[in-house]
């Protein structure tokens, strides 16, 4: 076997990924060795890339979060997978296993926790070193380009609605139709829930419709908010935001119903502002959410592997890297962008 692999790394802040042969890394003990069949492109790549957040990533790193691929080395004393394995590299690469969080299953706030394409290289690279207690299972029949966007994208947008405390026929909004938010739109449905998509592209909310929305509003329009709360007769019970854009976080929170709760799951840099007497006043719950722990990892698969919940997708070679970017950033994708590791 040639001992390198084609790598998509990222030198410096800001600037376009470099195409590297890296050494193909060996697996040391207690971690597996996984060669990438598919890996999707999440904006939380491009944030990445950036430096967008107040915990950089070191450099140089290789991202990736949605990377889908077979397990091809064990180090030594593994057990938890087995060599040729289907399985999934996600954000929540490992974490301490003891701490008061991952008793409660919280392991996506554990300090000690890495993250797949940030802090531990991820799967914008032929192979990834992963560590096997926290990978994700794929479901037979699934295949590895149609399971990528659920290992970001689908399972935080499926934890996010959890936490947004919904019943079926309730009304969720759900602001941001790109790679999350077109999965979200589906998950909703799926859970008996009415939906209201939020987006400022319309060609967005028109396959927000295609996939069952019941109300769509562009976020361009006059009164984005008052069009949701005539559109829900009220607001949502529950809204998630996954646009990466601070604007519609101050719309979402005021596109939320009485008692309603507000999920915030789009991280653009910075701050935003709140009223705080129609919060206050209203008995709103405004509440962040960060992936989802492994058993959600597995129920968002399972939908997914059921057919209940499908992935809009268009499969790019590596080396398309930076213009994915490139158009990811000024919102051209259509949904998500799945680097197919055939195809290169
Ligand atoms: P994306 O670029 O595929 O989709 C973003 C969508 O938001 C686009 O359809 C765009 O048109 C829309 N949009 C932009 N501005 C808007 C506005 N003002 N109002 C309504 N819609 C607007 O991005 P993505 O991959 O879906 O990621 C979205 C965000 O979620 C990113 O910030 C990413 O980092 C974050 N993210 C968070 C988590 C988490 O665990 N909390 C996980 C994954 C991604
Ligand atoms: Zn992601
Ligand atoms: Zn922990």
């Amino acid at each position: 076997m040639n001992n390198k692999m084609l790598a998509a790394v990222v030198e410096a802040f800001g600037q376009p990924l470099v195409m590297r042969h890296l050494d193909i890394p060996v697996p040391g003990p207690g971690m597996i060795l996984i060669k990438v069949e598919a890996c999707g492109v999440c904006h939380t790549d491009l944030h990445a890339a950036k430096g967008d957040w107040p915990l950089k990533p070191a450099l140089p790193f290789t991202p990736g979060h949605e990377g889908i691929g077979i397990v091809v080395a064990l180090g030594e004393g593994v057990t938890a997978v087995q060599k040729g394995e289907r399985v999934g590299v996600p954000w929540l690469y490992s974490a301490c296993g003891h701490c008061e969080y991952c008793l409660q299953a919280w392991e996506t706030v554990c300090a000690k926790a890495e993250f797949g394409g940030y802090t531990r290289n991820g799967g914008f690279a032929e192979y990834i070193l992963a560590d096997p207690e926290y990978v994700a299972h794929i479901p037979a029949g699934l295949a590895p380009c149609e399971a990528a966007p659920i290992i970001c994208a689908g399972v935080t947008t499926y934890k996010g609605i959890k936490e947004a405390d919904v019943r079926p026929g309730q009304w969720i909004v759900i602001s941001g139709v790109g790679g999350l938010g077109h999965l979200a739109v589906q998950y909703a449905k799926a859970m008996g829930l009415r939906v209201c998509a939020v987006d400022i592209d319309d060609r967005k909310l028109a396959h927000a419709t295609q996939l069952g929305a019941d109300a769509v509003v562009n976020a361009k329009s006059a009164d984005p908010v008052a069009a949701v709360i005539a559109a829900t007769q009220g607001g949502g019970h529950g809204v998630l935001i996954t646009a990466p854009s601070l604007g519609a976080f101050k719309q979402g929170v005021a596109m939320t119903r009485k008692l309603g709760t507000c999920v915030l799951v789009g991280l653009p840099p910075g701050e935003f502002p709140m009223a705080l007497f129609d919060v206050v006043a209203n008995c709103i719950t405004v509440r962040g959410s960060f992936v989802g722990n492994r058993q959600d990892m597995a129920e968002a698969l399972a939908f997914a592997a059921e057919g209940k919940v499908k992935a809009d997708i268009e499969l790019q070679p590596l080396s398309a890297i930076n213009q994915v970017f490139e158009r990811l950033e000024h919102g051209d994708v259509p949904s998500r962008v799945v680097i197919d590791f055939s195809a290169d």
